[in-house]
Formats: C-alpha cells, structure tokens, sequence
C-alpha cells in the first residue's frame, strides 16, 4: 500500500514524485518504473526498477553516511518510498567520471571504455528545456547558482563518494565508470549546508561487469540493449539486497528466464514471498511483467 496516498504531491520528475512529508522540514520521495533517456525523448518502463532503486539508494546513502557524507536520506518506508530531509536543490548534476563514456566519449572523440588518467568532475545546469547544458565554475559563480565554498565542499563530497563506491563496486566485480549527483542546501537559521541529495542507483551511474564489460546500468534501455530489468536486478544481487538464492549465485550470462524460473522454483512453497512476485505486486503499472509470468508458471 503506497504510504503516500493522501499526501499533498510536491513534485513530479522523470523516474520520481516527491510528496509532503510526516514533520515539517522532510519529503517522501516515491520511486517510479518510468525511464527516460535523451532529454525524455525516449520513454519507457523498466518493470521493478523504483523498488530496486530504492533499496540500491537506500543502501549507498547508509553506507556514505556511514563514511561521514551527509545525506538527505532519513530511512526507508516501504518497498517504493523514503523519508528524506526537505532541501533547496542546487540545480547544478554533477557528473563524476573514471572511464570515457557516454557524452564525453562522443564529445572528445576518446573510446568508450578509455580508463581517464585521472577522475573528471564535470557540472551541468539542470534545466529540462535546455537539455542540462554542461557548465563551468565560471558560469556557476557569475549566475549565482552556488556560492565558491558550497563548490568546495560539493568537489570534496564527490570525490569522497567517487572513492567510496568504486570500492564499494570493486568489491562485488564492478567497474564505476561515471555516476551523476546532484546537491541541496539545508538552512539552520542562517547558515546553509549542502548535503547529498536525490539517488544513487543503476539510473545515474554507469556500472560494467569488470570481467565481461558487461553493461549493468541504464545504457541497456537507452541503447536497446535488452536485459534492463535484469541488470539492475544483478546489481542489488551483488551487493546482498536481493535475498540470496543458491541459484541466484554469480553466472556468467544473467537471463531473465533462467532468473525467475530458478527463482520461483526454489522458493516453494510460499512463492508469493520471492523476489519476482514482490516487485511483481509493488509495480503500479505492468504490461508484461516477469513476475506476472511467474505466477502463471507456477499455477500450472
Ligand atoms: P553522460 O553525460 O555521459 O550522458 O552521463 C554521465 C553520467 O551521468 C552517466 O552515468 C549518466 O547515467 C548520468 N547522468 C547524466 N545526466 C543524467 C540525468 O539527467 N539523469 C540521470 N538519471 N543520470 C544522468
């Protein structure tokens, strides 16, 4: 049952809708299936994906926490909502890149996949109509947009989170290639600051198998390159968020099928508790969902 459903709507993006919050001063932040990609020239479902963003979120803003990096997350609600703190945003995304890829790749000509000599830190204005332009400091501080200290500190946090999770991702044999952040102020009287907001999930990050350079992010639904649901899905595995099955356990090539058949299988014979089933039942909107599929499977 979505938590939210009195709740006066404060916002609605591309992959989330923001409502008031329990106390004053805090915000749910509810998790969509929606994706876009090219400015929301492209438009689609990844079915499950606001559930397992949710929990990935969850989960690196806890462990960023953790390391001292304030963050906007307060705790999770239920399987498609968080509790965050209320902040200012700062319309600035900050993309932080370790690989060439994406729109550095075909803005400089360099291969995708060319490990950088050292960590980039790019900005860009977020502003829908204009297609997030990319910025400069200079465009920063002539247009007010953060003041030079707010850009230190928001430089030394990205850098921190960059170093944190291509650890955290190393661990479980993935590589960071780049991830986008975004930042807002909090006000105690009148000093502002800034702290992580938003998310940190498969939609922002591009993350490779480090084996196979497999492609375990978002770029699967902008490229058309199959296997979406699966690949977040296998990211929230490998980190333990996904109650691990003995057929859940690493493979080499991770099909949807094989997934849920195994799966559904195995978790007899209160099926409705796998994984599949619960994304299955939290979708809002489904048009062929594996989870549904798995229930016919089962009831045959
Ligand atoms: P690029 O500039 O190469 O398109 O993106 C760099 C990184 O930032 C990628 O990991 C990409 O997913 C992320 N990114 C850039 N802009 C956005 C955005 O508007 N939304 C999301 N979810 N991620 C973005």
């Amino acid at each position: 049952m979505r938590t939210v459903a009195r709740r006066r709507q404060i916002y609605e993006g591309k992959a989330k809708i923001l409502y008031e919050g329990p106390e004053p001063g805090t915000l749910i932040q509810y998790f969509k299936d929606d994706a876009t990609a090219f400015n929301a020239q492209k438009r689609g479902t990844i079915n499950g994906k606001g559930v397992i963003n949710n929990r990935i979120s969850e989960h690196i803003f806890l462990s960023l926490q953790a390391i001292g990096v304030p963050t906007h997350f307060i705790r999770r609600l239920n399987m498609r909502e968080q509790l965050i703190r209320q902040v200012e945003i700062i319309p600035i995304e900050v993309v932080v890149r370790n690989v060439a890829a994406g729109s550095l790749s075909k803005r400089l000509g360099i291969e995708e996949g060319t490990q950088l000599p050292r960590t980039i830190i790019e900005y860009y204005y977020k502003d829908d109509a204009l297609g997030d332009p990319m910025i400069a400091d200079e465009h920063i501080a002539c247009f007010g947009w953060a003041t030079q200290d707010e850009m230190n500190d928001i430089a030394d946090m990205a850098i921190r989170v960059n170093d944190f999770l291509s650890g955290m991702f190393a661990a479980i044999g993935i590589r960071l290639i780049d991830f986008k952040l975004e930042f807002g102020r909090v006000w105690d009287g009148d000093y502002a600051r800034v702290i992580l907001a938003d998310e940190i999930s498969p939609d922002g990050c591009r993350l490779w198998d480090m084996k196979t350079n497999q492609k375990l992010d978002k770029d699967r639904f902008r490229q058309d390159l199959g296997g979406v649901e699966e690949a977040y899905q296998e990211v929230a595995r490998r980190l333990g968020l996904l109650q691990p099955d003995d057929d859940f356990a690493v493979r080499p090539s991770w099909r949807r099928s094989s997934i849920c058949r195994s799966s559904c299988r195995r978790r007899s014979p209160d099926w409705r508790s796998s994984w599949c089933s619960v994304v299955a039942a939290s979708s809002p909107r489904r048009s062929s969902s594996w989870g549904s599929r798995c229930r016919s499977r089962r009831s045959r």
